[in-house]
């Protein structure tokens, strides 16, 4: 990098810092972010003379904007220093003990969202700043009042400025961009840009409808008296914040190592975003001897995990027809490696998505990957078009079959019940893992069979023979077999195996265990006003299953002699007891499994749902409960912690 690339690259820089900071709609990745920064502060390394004031190295954060009131904060608030590699940690490490070689450290996870600071005076909040550059934030005490996750009043009664993340879970993020997407908005690139959004809303009302969520993880001007930072955190706990997940106390390397690989390891399994974790030192005297540079605290550091958003080009959208003949576009973009997994399709949902995000061919977009979930396309650069970008044209016709398609905006549908995508695949989901879990029953065998005629049909598989399979090309004896077993095998499987088989549109393995507890072998004969009375089970899902066993009754009933399968047993009624006949619905960790407690509980009677609605009687809540605890509270539905709930129980198990 030269001096005229140093400056250029600082322009970019703080552009990229407006987008995010100022106007929550970042242009390009974190990574791309990070990446330039380092060069940047590797340049001004060398040449300490040629700094420029405006360097985002010298700076936390970015101007103000105009909207809001101006506050100062009482001590000043910081950014972090970050580490990417093992490497980074062992350098960081020598650095600290270099400073002070007795020295503990805490660990927590870094929350994506946005900083905030809430000053309380007298026990009570009376000012909620955003972090803006770190002295002055924007004054946002309205909006702050709405997040419930923050206690309007405390037991502290000295002034003290508690910090934290405002995050919002991925499940709410979820909900928030659905409805945006219904009200036609724009909606959010990621939670942590859904977060700061949402917190920095002229109108509380906005701010109070998105679910925030304030995590602890400092303070600022405090009185507070302990020697350790776990102390002061559990101290500001028990004054009734939320306590974070996951913190811990450890001392040297291989230990920190250990603790980040699991965390990161686990990331997706958290109802929030991760980015990495924090390290602290967690001596306050060491802390205070360390001090700070102009931009981060010395005591600690920022270990960010592996980027799960890259940049990328789409270079073809292909058609997929599924088994419902719905026809859904697929992005093929540039191959690229996001977090060990070279990534070279991106689900786009429908059409309607395409030209919502306007995504044309050679876009440049950011893409996400995170889990299981297949990777998605957040956002289009539009900036970076060079002329080369091609409109996606809308179909017209199935790229399968050729047959006229119905379009009905959303959803674009092939009508043809012969079209041969529409059959292989409901084929191929009939013989899935969570249907009849036919082992051997692939993709590509399900299409063999079906392009030389002898399966048209699920119920053709059942005529297959050995003297018929053998004349297939690929064939042989012991490959005919074995499939031949397996079909055998899909035989007396449980009963909500079958009705998830049946492929009924909206009726998925939930509902279909609904359905086989509820009705057993009678779900075809139940009338709408029983369907709907099913825990779960709404009124469009009613209409879907009644029109198909309209429709396919008679193929339902050969289907099911064919296949025997099991009628659940009903059960024993429960001894009365507080749980019998209610709704309850479990969330956080719990000192054994879920599945176990769910179990229990329904051996009890209850009925355990996976959703809060008016219609809960009980939440029970464990360690780290997320959005369905804070619904219950709102909605004053009753909540139980897992001790509260098993002294209910005492005597009836
Ligand atoms: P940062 O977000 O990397 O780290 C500091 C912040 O982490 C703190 O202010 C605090 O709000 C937060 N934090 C979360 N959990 C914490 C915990 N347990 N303990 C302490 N702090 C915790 O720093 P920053 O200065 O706000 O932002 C820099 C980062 O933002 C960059 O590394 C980059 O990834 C990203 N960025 C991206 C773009 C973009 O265009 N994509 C632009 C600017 C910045």
């Amino acid at each position: 990098m030269n001096l005229q690339e140093y400056k250029k690259a600082i322009e970019k820089l703080n552009l990229y810092s407006r987008h995010y900071y100022v106007l929550d709609d970042p242009i390009t990745t974190d990574e791309v972010y990070d990446r330039l920064y380092h060069e940047v502060l590797e340049y001004e390394e060398k040449n300490p003379n040629d700094l420029l004031k405006n360097s985002p190295t010298q700076r936390v954060g970015d101007v103000v904007s105009d909207g809001f009131t101006k506050a100062s904060h009482l001590s000043r608030m910081w950014s972090l220093e970050d580490i990417f590699d093992s490497e980074g940690l062992e350098k960081w490490l020598i650095k600290t003990y270099k400073l002070d070689s007795n020295i503990s450290f805490y660990c927590e996870p870094k929350f994506d969202g946005a900083s905030l600071n809430l000053i309380y005076e007298n026990g009570e909040l009376v000012q909620g700043i955003t972090r803006g550059d770190g002295s002055v934030g924007e004054l946002i005490t309205q909006n702050v009042k709405t997040i419930r996750s923050i206690p309007l009043t405390i037991e502290h009664k000295k002034r003290i400025e508690i910090r934290g993340e405002v995050v919002i879970f991925k499940d709410e993020f979820e909900k928030i961009n659905e409805r945006r997407l219904k009200a036609d908005e724009a909606v959010f690139a990621n939670p942590r840009n859904a977060a700061a959004g949402s917190l920095r809303q002229l109108d509380s009302a906005i701010t109070a409808s998105r679910n925030l969520v304030f995590l602890p993880y400092g303070v600022g001007e405090n009185g507070l008296e302990h020697k350790l930072l776990s102390e002061k955190m559990n101290y500001i706990y028990k004054l009734g914040f939320r306590k974070p997940p996951n913190s811990s106390i450890c001392q040297g390397f291989e230990t920190i190592e250990a603790i980040y690989e699991v965390m990161n390891r686990d990331r997706d399994s958290y109802p929030m975003m991760l980015d990495g974790m924090v390290i602290k030192v967690n001596e306050i005297s060491s802390q205070i001897d360390m001090g700070y540079t102009v931009k981060v605290p010395r005591f600690s550091v920022a270990y960010k995990f592996p980027a799960v958003e890259k940049i990328t080009t789409v270079k073809e959208i292909v058609l997929q027809v599924g088994r419902t003949g719905a026809v859904t576009p697929v992005a093929i973009v540039e191959p690229t490696d996001i977090d060990g997994v070279v990534v070279e399709r991106a689900t786009l949902h429908n059409f309607d998505e395409i030209d919502r995000k306007d995504i044309r061919l050679n876009d440049k977009v950011i893409i996400l990957r995170s889990g299981d979930v297949i990777p998605k396309i957040i956002k289009v650069l539009t900036h970076e078009r060079d002329g080369s970008q091609v409109k996606v044209k809308r179909p017209s016709t199935c790229p399968v079959c050729g047959s006229e398609l119905l379009d009905e905006g959303v959803l674009l549908k092939c009508q043809n019940l012969q079209c041969e995508a529409r059959v292989v695949n409901s084929i191929i989901y009939f013989a899935s893992k969570p249907c009849m879990n036919i082992d051997g029953l692939g993709n590509k065998i399900v299409e063999v069979l079906f392009v030389s005629g002898l399966v048209k049909s699920v119920l053709d598989l059942f005529d297959l023979t050995l003297e018929k399979l053998l004349e297939l090309e690929g064939f042989k004896e012991k490959k005919s077999q074995n499939l031949l077993n397996s079909l055998q095998n899909a035989k007396a499987k449980e009963y909500w195996r079958f009705i998830n088989s049946l492929g009924i549109e909206h009726i998925g393995e939930v509902a279909s265990k609904t359905l086989s507890d509820n009705f057993g072998f009678a779900f075809v004969d139940a009338t709408k006003e029983q369907i709907i009375e099913c825990d779960g089970i709404g009124e469009e899902m009613a209409e879907s299953l009644l029109e198909f066993v309209r429709v396919n009754r008679e193929t339902i009933k050969k289907l099911q002699d064919i296949l025997e399968p099991l009628e659940p047993i009903k059960k024993e009624e429960a001894k009365e007891n507080p749980f019998k006949a209610k709704t309850v619905v479990i969330t956080g960790t719990m000192s054994e499994s879920r599945g176990a407690i769910k179990e229990m509980l329904e051996s009890l009677g209850a009925k355990v749902s996976g959703s809060v609605s008016k219609k809960t009687d009980f939440v029970v809540y464990g360690e780290d409960a997320g959005s369905k605890y804070d619904k219950a509270l709102s909605l004053g539905v009753e909540c139980l912690s897992e001790d509260e709930m098993r002294k209910m129980i005492s005597g009836v198990l």
